[in-house]
């Protein structure tokens, strides 16, 4: 082949391979030419690796009608607003991941919910774990849901009665109620004011459901064999869950783009449904971290107005509530 020709057929090779190439490759935004070391925050957003990346960076809620959007697993929340990290009868715990935001709803409810679990308990108060991020969204690490700013982690543990540091809400650790076995409710640290607890979070009418470790609901199911069991529909086992309960709000009404979970079965669960949960491949099953794999979700895979929330503005009122709420 003489030179030119070479030249020609190497171009026109370079260019159907080119294109080829581009047509089976991921899309990516391609970087500015005038200055390629400088991605736009929107470049970066397309082109980031994971939703739970991008919600957790956002350390304030967008400015918008407060809205959930979306499912439990695969959601945000548009116009979260923080739960005060301390209470009359509750204190918010890990307060590094920033996690205390939710749905004006859940926040209002858990400020009603915390002094009638108390008083039912017999606790100066409760201590609350993960909410939502303040933009929901998929978590980086700890949980599937918590992603639309309607679910709440409560700890089987009475708040102590004076205000925790910072460093105790971070360190001190759950009380684990479910025995090595998990068969059976630990004797050591399960109490009669863990069920009150539970009790009252599912009696609330805006609950959807509560979701508790099965050695849990089996326990319940027998202390509770003589009496009205109705309230136990909402009561759901699930894995993990043996140092808190999970309580799930219904879709408020303002969210249209929640999207309801399907409604608990009637009956209260204390039947053979329940053997399951005790089988040795159930009990020794191996859930990747909490059921990972919303960590792995990306804004394309969250409803489309996810996306313009993670865009919005941060609403500047919460930047001040935010300061002032902190503890030393
Ligand atoms: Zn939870």
């Amino acid at each position: 082949m003489n030179r030119p020709l070479k030249a020609v057929v190497t171009l026109l090779v370079a260019l159907i391979c080119g294109a080829a190439a581009k047509s089976t490759a991921p899309v990516h935004v391609p970087l500015p030419r005038s200055n390629p070391l400088k991605q736009t925050e929107q470049e970066k957003k397309l082109n980031s690796p994971t939703a739970s990346t991008l919600f957790s960076e956002e350390t304030l809620p967008s400015v918008g009608r407060p809205m959930a959007i979306g499912y439990y697993p695969s959601g945000c929340l548009q116009g979260g607003v923080e739960l005060p990290t301390t209470g009359p009868t509750w204190q918010v715990m890990r307060l590094s991941r920033n996690r205390n935001w939710g749905h004006p709803e859940l926040v209002q409810f858990l400020e009603r919910f915390a002094p009638l679990a108390a008083e039912a308990a017999g606790w100066k108060g409760i201590l609350i774990g993960d909410m939502a991020q303040p933009r929901g969204g998929p978590l980086p690490f700890g949980h599937k849901s918590h992603q639309v700013g309607l679910d709440v982690d409560i700890w089987f543990m009475p708040m102590p009665d004076r205000v925790l540091s910072k460093a105790e809400r971070e360190n001190i650790l759950g009380s684990n109620v479910v025995a090595a076995d998990g068969k059976h409710v630990d004797d050591k640290t399960w109490s009669p004011a863990d069920v009150a607890l539970i009790r009252t979070a599912a009696e609330q009418p805006e609950v959807e459901r509560v979701l508790v470790n099965a050695a849990i609901k089996k326990e319940l199911c027998r202390v509770e064999s003589q009496n009205d069991r109705s309230w136990m529909s909402k009561v759901r086992p699930w894995y993990g869950h043996d140092d808190h309960i999970h309580v799930r709000l219904k879709c408020p009404a303002d969210s249209p783009n929640c999207r309801a979970q399907p409604p608990v079965p009637g009956g209260d669960g204390c039947d053979k449904s329940l053997d399951h949960w005790f089988l040795d491949s159930i009990l020794h099953i191996k859930i990747p971290e909490f059921g990972g794999s919303s960590r792995a979700l990306k804004l394309k895979d969250l409803p489309p107005a996810c996306t313009a929330v993670l865009n919005a503005p941060a609403n500047p009122v919460s930047a001040e509530t935010q300061e002032r709420s902190q503890p030393r």
